[in-house]
């Protein structure tokens, strides 16, 4: 090999497609599990909703949002994340792939790592080994980024009313699958609404947060110290100094990830929390 000049072979570089995003917009970065159905069947998750599932998604998250400090908000439901990096994330020169492969395999890494914690009494076994497809998109301001971060939770909320009834009328009513399937089909939310309360006696609304509304993870850091990274929307990246944009990371790795279940639809979410999208 030693006889060989690297120059010979390094041309193979120009090979490679540019792919860096869109400068000064919002990316996401949505994971979703593969082949989840099968796999929570395999393992015996609980239907229609298994809490141990959603805690190992939500902790992995947390691990990723505590690794990656670009980010400044997560959205998670099902097999599913949304990570989204602030406008002035420069992390890998904002190349996609080196976003999304990064986001995929640390979440990954780390819901494999700490399966056993959540699953002490199901070992993972191959073939049935947990991983995660992921893309990237841009959103060229704030109010898109909210529209996306709603549709996100709207889906939440129809399919977990959707799963709810359905499994309600298969477990509790003893139909079959394909019985449910066509009853449910065409129905309104107050249609099944109606079916879970007066053949289930059961409320809807008394269902737990954590599955009607998915988890948002943010940083916590400004109610303990309310002005201390404030960026305000008129001073780009370019602009900060280097000593405050560093600033402003060291808070960020600091910080605590709040893991919460609440509307993030309404104003008021964001109205109280205004460091998450400044
Ligand atoms: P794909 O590879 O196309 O994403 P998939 O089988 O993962 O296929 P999804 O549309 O992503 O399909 O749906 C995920 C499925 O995983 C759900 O429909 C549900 O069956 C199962 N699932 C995920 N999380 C949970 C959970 N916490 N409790 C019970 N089931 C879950
Ligand atoms: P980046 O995150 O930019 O990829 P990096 O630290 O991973 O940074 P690379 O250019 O990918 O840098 O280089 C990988 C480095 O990992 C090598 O330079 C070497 O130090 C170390 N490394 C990788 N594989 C081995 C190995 N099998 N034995 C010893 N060292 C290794
Ligand atoms: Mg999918
Ligand atoms: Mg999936
Ligand atoms: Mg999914
Ligand atoms: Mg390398
Ligand atoms: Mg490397």
């Amino acid at each position: 090999p030693a006889a060989y000049k690297i120059s010979r072979f390094e041309y193979v570089k120009n090979f490679e497609q540019p792919d860096v995003l869109l400068p000064n917009t919002w990316i996401v970065v949505r994971i979703d599990g593969r082949g989840f159905h099968k796999l929570s069947d395999h393992y015996g998750f609980v239907k229609p909703n298994d809490r141990r599932a959603l805690d190992l998604m939500n902790a992995a998250a947390v691990e990723v949002m505590k690794e990656l400090p670009d980010l400044c908000i997560a959205y998670g439901v099902s097999d599913e994340f949304s990570f989204v990096f602030h406008p002035n994330c420069q992390l890998f020169e904002r190349r996609n792939g080196k976003l999304v492969t990064t986001i995929v395999s640390t979440f990954t890494a780390y819901y494999i790592y700490k399966w056993s914690e959540f699953f002490p009494d199901t070992p993972l076994k191959p073939p049935y080994l947990p991983s995660f497809d992921g893309r990237a998109v841009i959103y060229p301001n704030a109010h898109i980024l909210r529209d996306y971060m709603s549709w996100r939770q709207v889906d939440c909320h129809i399919n977990n009313l959707y799963n709810t009834t359905f499994w309600h009328m298969v477990l509790k009513g003893g139909m079959g699958n394909t019985e449910a399937e066509l009853e449910l089909k065409g129905t309104v939310a107050a249609d099944k609404n109606e079916i879970l309360f007066k053949r289930f006696g059961v409320n809807y609304n008394n269902e737990l947060e954590i599955y009607k509304k998915g988890t948002v993870l943010y940083r916590q850091y400004e109610l303990e110290e309310p002005q201390a990274t404030q960026v305000s929307e008129e001073q780009p990246e370019e602009k900060q100094s280097r000593s405050q944009q560093d600033k402003v990371r060291k808070l960020r790795r600091k910080a605590q990830v709040a893991v919460d279940h609440v509307d993030i639809i309404k104003d008021d979410f964001w109205d109280r929390r205004p460091w998450i999208l400044s």
